[in-house]
């Protein structure tokens, strides 16, 4: 597909939109492998809006030879794409329920399709609340977005681990903005993605709340190479991420977070 436009998010970080000319069915959560010719190919989750037609989005962070390839692309350059792969954010179940977002970092990027899909219909749902940190203000994911997220209905949430003395908003790990977000944790459900450890306190905080570990969902990441459950890579125990997940329910996924090396 080519690129249609690239637009540099983060020092390292950029979104590309690429031109579908077929319709491109996907459901928030899924991913593509994606390659800039001839510098290997990646698993990344679309990021872009599962309604429009004719494009599709990716948000990359260029930390390694497919990566930095791929976000080297300009307008008019070609990726090869395969997908959509694995299964989406659980959104139908989240009907009538609070729907509390989780991300850590460039985990916002696979949780973006869902945040529009959530905002378009938000009278399904019940309160819409974002939890989003980042390591310093210059790393936080869509800042010129969130303003028209909040216009919509979302309560979002931004902090950051450190910060200089411009910046006016929290300071501190994610999982502490869970303690102090509105939402009725008895019947919220919540859609969690970043570094497991972050999971893990994420997973705590949701509890003390009320939100049982059968009511979280989150997005994991292995090593992928196929996309479609034949080369192993991605094993976890009995499942294999790119066909079972990537999003798991937490009560179900847990036992095999806690097993080192697995
Ligand atoms: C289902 C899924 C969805 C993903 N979605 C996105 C996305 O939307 N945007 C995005 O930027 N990235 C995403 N990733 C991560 C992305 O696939 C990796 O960053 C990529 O495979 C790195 O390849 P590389 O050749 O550029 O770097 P490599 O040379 O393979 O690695 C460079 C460095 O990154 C580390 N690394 C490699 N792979 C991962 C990984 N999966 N997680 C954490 N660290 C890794 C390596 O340990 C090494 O330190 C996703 C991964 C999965 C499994």
């Amino acid at each position: 597909m080519p690129v249609r436009a690239a637009r540099q998010d983060l020092a390292d970080t950029w979104t590309l939109e690429l031109e579908s000319a077929d319709v491109f069915p996907f459901d928030p959560g899924q991913f593509t492998m994606l390659s800039a010719l001839g510098a290997g190919e990646v698993p990344i989750s679309i990021s872009g809006d599962s309604a429009a037609n004719g494009t599709l989005v990716h948000t990359v962070r260029a930390v390694g030879l497919a990566t930095r390839a791929i976000c080297r692309s300009q307008p008019g350059d070609v990726l090869t794409v395969r997908g959509p792969f694995g299964n989406a954010w659980p959104l139908g179940e989240a009907v009538g329920r609070d729907v509390v977002i989780v991300a850590g970092g460039i985990a916002l990027a696979p949780l973006r399709a869902a945040i529009l899909r959530l905002l378009a219909n938000a009278d399904r749902y019940g309160r819409l609340v974002l939890l989003h940190g980042g390591r310093s203000p210059d790393q936080l994911l869509y800042a010129d977005e969130l303003e028209a997220w909040r216009e919509r209905g979302l309560d979002a949430w931004t902090t950051v681990d450190s910060a200089g003395p411009e910046w006016l908003g929290h300071v501190g790990v994610v999982p502490n903005l869970i303690r102090r977000a509105a939402f009725d944790g008895e019947r919220a459900i919540a859609f969690v993605c970043g570094p497991e450890v972050m999971m893990r306190f994420t997973l705590t905080a949701l509890e003390r709340r009320g939100v049982t570990a059968d009511r979280v969902y989150v997005s994991l990441e292995r090593n992928m190479q196929c996309g479609i459950g034949l080369c192993g890579h991605c094993q976890l125990g009995p499942t294999l991420l790119c066909r079972d997940g990537p999003v798991f329910r937490y009560d179900e996924v847990e036992p095999l977070l806690r097993v080192r090396e697995l």
